[in-house]
């Protein structure tokens, strides 16, 4: 099945509905088109073709907006670089994709200098002259739209391949799941080269929905957003939550009744923060999803967020979930993927690697289905220490320590072990005042003798990657060095 052009569809549909806001500042779904049909013009004027790959640096702000829009119109391959990284991590991720030209916002221009590929900043591209392009109508689904590098939790970073029909079918799996209300705003803090962020724009003009832009999350104007009525999604990760939550404790206030949806992913939310939320008025809905398909796969429906707490609910309407080697419900295994959202493949160095497996998606996740067929994602394989021939998931003792009063975040990692073969060691950052023995006694009441840590070491903070993840095999570098 063709798929229409997004946004000349969505202007076509309802030109005059609001699409973006950012500030004090507004547009419309035909402003937006017409934003984005000039930067397209300026785009062909600087020599980039049809099915070219260039890259995009910039911050979440309209201008982005209009360039990633624009860059669609002009039908480029657009790899998202993610702005946390390091210099050497971008220069290394250009060269990987083999952009020809990298789009970059004035304020980025240093982090791709002296590199191999053409630069295109932001202003020289406003500045330029226009040239004529004629813009498709319709899109092949197997078009490459978007190629986002995976955050290189477990290792080094892939370039995944997303194509019109991966978002056009996340998009339509989302809505089928959350429903649409024509009043329905989504607060966008998430940064737009992550999925998070883009499948935003993309539900944006897929479903005529309007978004709240921020460059950045600012705990005191979501909250407002939140407690005014103002917006009625909001996607958040952990941390973001938890900033929402302390400053909706602060204020001793709760959500406006018109939020509707708190969509929560990126990775585990603490149970005790989903219990903290339903004081406040917070329908916080986890969701699991990965680079790999191009946002959500499975999410809990508002139905069942307090009778399946901590589960990411059910695969969404076009995609299937299943548990490798599972006999019955609640058997853990590697939770595998399939459906259109899964990418076709990588780019660069891992082009070779086909992401399937007969036809799933092998995710490195461990998780299980329960006998209502509700996904509970546990932690990643990689990540999973064997003691005496117990499998023991960091995330089960991190849950436990983040929930003690005064700690702020906790990390675990195996360490090997003469008689264990390896055995649990936490990292701790305090906000507060708490020992080794009472951290101790506090995991003793709650986890299996051999799941409680064997050493807390207290850190200034803890090892995180651009997408601010937990490096677990950082950690372990660290006990090496101890
Ligand atoms: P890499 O693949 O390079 O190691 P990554 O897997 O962290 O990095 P992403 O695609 O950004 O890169 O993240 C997807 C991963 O995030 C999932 O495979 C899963 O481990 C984790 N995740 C996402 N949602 C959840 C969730 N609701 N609960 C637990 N983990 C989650
Ligand atoms: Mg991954």
């Amino acid at each position: 099945m063709m798929i229409p052009n997004w946004l000349m569809k969505r202007a076509d549909l309802t030109p005059d509905r609001m699409a973006l806001s950012f500030e004090g500042e507004q547009w419309t779904f035909r402003q937006l088109k017409e934003e984005a049909v000039e930067i397209a013009r300026k785009l062909r004027k600087n020599g980039l073709m049809e099915g070219e790959r260039i890259s995009l640096l910039g911050p979440s702000t309209p201008d982005m907006v209009f360039i990633i829009h624009g860059c669609l119109l002009a039908g480029l391959e657009i790899v998202m670089l993610n702005s946390k990284l390091s210099t050497r991590e971008i220069a290394w991720q250009l060269d990987d994709c083999k952009a020809s030209t990298v789009i970059v916002a004035d304020e980025f221009l240093s982090r791709v200098e002296n590199l191999k590929t053409n630069v295109l900043t932001f202003s020289t591209l406003k500045s330029s002259g226009q040239q004529d392009l004629s813009i498709t109508a319709m899109w092949d689904p197997s078009r490459t739209m978007t190629i986002m590098y995976t955050s290189g939790t477990t290792g080094h970073p892939k370039g995944v391949r997303q194509t019109v029909g991966n978002h056009t079918s996340s998009a339509l799996s989302s809505v089928l799941n959350l429903g649409l209300n024509e009043a329905d705003i989504w607060l966008c803090t998430m940064p737009l080269f992550h999925i998070s962020g883009f499948s935003i724009l993309a539900r944006s003009v897929i479903y005529g929905m309007g978004v709240r832009l921020y460059e950045k999350f600012d705990t005191l104007a979501v909250t407002d957003e939140v407690r005014n009525g103002t917006v009625t999604r909001i996607s958040v990760v952990a941390t973001g939550l938890q900033r929402l939550l302390d400053e909706l404790e602060k204020s001793d206030t709760i959500a406006h009744a018109s939020l509707r949806t708190v969509l929560a992913g990126g990775g585990p939310v603490p149970d005790e923060y989903l219990r903290r939320a339903e004081k406040y008025n917070l329908p916080v809905l986890q969701t699991y999803g990965m680079t790999e398909t191009s946002s959500q796969t499975a999410t809990l429906s508002s139905e069942d967020a307090l009778r399946k707490s901590g589960s990411t609910g059910k695969p969404l309407f076009f995609n299937q979930i299943k548990i490798r080697e599972e006999e019955k419900p609640g058997d853990l295994g590697e939770v595998l993927i399939a459906g259109p959202h899964v990418t076709p493949g990588y780019i660069g160095y891992a082009a070779d690697k086909n992401p399937l497996e007969n036809g799933w998606l092998p995710t490195g996740d461990i998780g299980y289905i329960d006998e209502d067929g509700y996904l509970f994602i546990v932690d990643r394989r990689s990540d999973l220490i064997i003691s005496g021939g117990e499998n023991i998931y960091p995330a089960e003792i991190e849950n436990v320590l983040l929930s003690c009063p005064n700690v702020l975040e906790a990390g675990v990692c195996g360490q090997d072990h003469p008689e264990w073969g390896s055995v649990p060691i936490a990292f701790i950052v305090k906000d507060g005042e708490i020992s080794e023995s009472e951290l101790e006694t506090y995991c003793r009441e709650q986890l299996a003798g051999y799941k409680v840590p064997k050493a807390f070491h207290f850190v200034e903070q803890l090892p995180r990657n651009a997408s601010n993840k937990l490096l677990r095999r950082e950690l372990k570098e660290w006990m090496k060095r101890k």
